[in-house]
């Protein structure tokens, strides 16, 4: 590739939003033959609403605290909700649930289990929070859940679940049709429950869904595939991303200057993925 054509490449990308950070990354689009997706926060807006709270205030707090310091999507918008003005939603007993604010200083060892949740201390006692793994792990039975749900325990017991809606990116389902035009298989990947899962699928219509997966399952499963694309947050999708051939960061809001993957999607709209290959396209085509 000569080096005028990358560079005019690349030029062109970022007039589209398209932070080429590897200057292989327009020759590597070229070979692309799966692209993998990401769920949250590349097929879905990353932003979850609360719409259910089975349990009481103190678990609601002791939730929260537990989420305060974490950066997942999910605890952020947790975090975010219940320490809103006006939140207050219903629990399960009929009780009303209100604005939580609470003190940290009660909390200590905050330690985030990847692809599972998250666990501290609060006043000398261990909390967890996450998915169905993790009670799994903690040797707890939990109702299973169609929707996404993040579980809160301590070591003896389940306590309360929080059930959350999700959004699909407007775009979503005019990219992947786009992309299967194109002959590029689609692939979403998730450390999401099954149920919720093929709930989005059944909007989105991907070639294939994986559920259930820890962050290091994604990066084998797309280190297995020759010619692939990642696209993913870039919040923990960091080993996903470098184990493709084209790793692309999906940048919503404040997040722009991450340090994974060889491209960033400045918005992180996802019909921009059809784009960068146009660009490769054109990229290409003059160097030959
Ligand atoms: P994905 O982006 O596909 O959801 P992640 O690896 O980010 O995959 O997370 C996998 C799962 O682990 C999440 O769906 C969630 O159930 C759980 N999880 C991760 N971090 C947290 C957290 N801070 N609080 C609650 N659950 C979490
Ligand atoms: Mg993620």
């Amino acid at each position: 590739a000569t080096p005028t054509a990358i560079i005019s490449g690349t030029g062109l990308a970022a007039k589209y939003g398209l932070l080429i950070k590897n200057a292989n990354a327009l020759e590597l689009a070229q070979t692309i033959k799966t692209i993998f997706f990401d769920k949250t926060g590349t097929i879905t807006t990353g932003k979850f609403e609360l719409i259910a709270f089975d349990g009481n205030q103190k678990a609601l707090e002791t939730l929260y605290l537990l989420e305060s310091r974490s950066n997942h999507p999910l605890a952020k918008s947790l975090t975010k909700t219940v320490s809103a003005e006006r939140f207050h939603l219903t629990a399960t007993d009929k009780t009303l649930l209100t604005r939580v604010s609470v003190s940290t200083d009660s909390l200590q060892n905050v330690t985030e289990i990847a692809g599972r949740g998250v666990t501290a201390t609060i006043d000398g006692q261990q909390f967890y929070a996450g998915n169905q793994k993790l009670m799994q792990d903690l040797g707890l039975d939990v109702p299973e859940s169609k929707d996404t749900v993040i579980y809160l325990a301590n070591e003896k017991q389940w306590l309360a679940t929080a059930t959350f809606g999700s959004t699909i990116k407007p775009e979503a389902i005019d990219t992947i049709q786009q992309l299967k035009k194109r002959k590029i298989k689609t692939v979403m990947l998730t450390g999401d429950n099954a149920h919720s899962a093929q709930k989005i699928q059944s909007y989105v219509h991907l070639d294939e869904i994986k559920a259930g997966l820890a962050p290091e399952e994604k990066a084998q499963m797309i280190q297995k595939t020759p010619n692939a694309m990642m696209v993913g947050d870039g919040i923990n999708d960091a080993i996903a991303l470098a184990s493709s051939s084209v790793g692309v960061a999906m940048a919503t809001g404040s997040d722009i200057a991450m340090e994974a993957g060889d491209v960033t999607v400045i918005g992180g709209k996802l019909n921009k993925i059809t784009t960068l290959l146009d660009v490769s396209d054109k990229t290409m085509r003059k160097i030959k």
